[in-house]
C-alpha cells in the first residue's frame, strides 16, 4: 500500500494521512514534519531548510529527495507507506520512481479561501505532532494537546504573507503533478470540503 497525499497546504494531507496511518499500520512520512524536526534540533538540514520553509517556497530537491530515499530504506516501510507532502515538483516525483512504487495518489482539493482560514487556524502539538483547528477541531483544554498533555503551538510559516507565498509555490510547482499521475491512471480527486470523515471514507473506498 504506497500511498501519497497531493494538495495544496490546508487542504487536510496531514489529517487524512494520520487516520490511514492508525487504520492500515502504515507509516505516516510527511516531509515538512521532518524537516521542522531537523529545525528544532538544530541539525544542518534544518540551517539550510529553514530560511526556504519561511519564506514559503520549496526547500532544495537534493535535500528532500535524500530524506525520503532514507526513511524508505526502513524496514516499516516493506508493507507500504502514506507520504505526505512528497513529492512536491516534478524533479521528487522522477526521484521516487528511482525508489518506490507507488499505487495511488489522492489529490485533496479546497477552495483558496478555506485553505487560508484554515492554516490561519491550524494548531499542532509541539510535542507529537497532533492537528487542531481553534474552530473545526479545538483541543479539549485551550492551548493543550487532547493525547499527551504538550502545548499546541502555530507553526511560523502559517502566518498570511507566508500561507500566500505557499499556495503560490503550489500552484506553479506542485500542481503539475496531477497530470504526471493522472486521473485515468492512478490519480483519485477528492473533495477536501467536506468533513474529515466524509473524506476519510472516500479514500476508504480505494484502499484494501
Ligand atoms: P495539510 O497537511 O494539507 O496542510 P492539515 O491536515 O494540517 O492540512 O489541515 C489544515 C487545517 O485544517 C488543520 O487545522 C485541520 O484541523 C483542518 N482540517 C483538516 N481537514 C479538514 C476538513 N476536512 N474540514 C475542516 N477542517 C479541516
Ligand atoms: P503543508 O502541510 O501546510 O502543505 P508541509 O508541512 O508539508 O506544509 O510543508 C511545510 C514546508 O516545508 C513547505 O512550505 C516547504 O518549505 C517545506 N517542504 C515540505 N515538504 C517539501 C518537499 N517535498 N519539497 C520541498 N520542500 C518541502
Ligand atoms: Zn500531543
Amino acid at each position: 500500500m504506497n500511498l501519497i497525499l497531493l494538495g495544496p497546504p490546508g487542504s487536510g494531507k496531514g489529517t487524512q494521512a494520520e487516520k490511514i496511518s492508525s487504520d492500515y499500520d502504515v507509516p505516516h512520512i510527511s516531509t515538512g514534519n521532518i524537516l521542522r524536526h531537523a529545525i528544532d534540533q538544530g541539525t544542518d538540514l534544518g540551517l539550510s531548510a529553514k530560511k526556504y520553509m519561511n519564506e514559503g517556497k520549496l526547500v532544495p530537491d537534493e535535500l528532500v529527495d535524500e530524506i525520503v530515499a532514507e526513511r524508505l530504506s526502513f524496514l516499516d516501510c516493506n508493507r507500504g507507506f502514506v507520504l505526505d507532502g512528497f513529492p512536491r515538483d516534478l524533479t521528487q516525483a522522477k526521484a521516487l520512481e528511482g525508489i518506490r512504487g507507488i499505487d495511488t495518489v489522492f489529490l485533496v482539493e479546497c477552495p483558496q479561501q478555506t485553505l487560508i482560514s484554515r492554516l490561519s487556524n491550524r494548531r499542532e502539538c509541539s510535542s507529537c505532532g497532533k492537528i487542531y483547528h481553534l474552530l473545526n477541531n479545538p483541543p479539549n483544554r485551550e492551548g493543550f494537546c487532547d493525547d499527551c498533555g504538550n502545548k499546541l503551538i502555530q507553526r511560523a510559516d502559517d502566518q498570511p504573507q507566508t500561507i500566500k507565498k505557499r499556495l503560490t509555490t503550489y500552484e506553479k510547482e506542485t500542481k503539475p503533478l496531477i497530470d504526471y499521475y493522472g486521473e485515468e491512471r492512478i490519480l483519485v480527486r477528492l473533495d477536501g470540503f467536506q468533513n474529515p470523515d466524509t473524506v476519510y471514507a472516500e479514500i476508504k473506498k480505494y484502499l484494501p
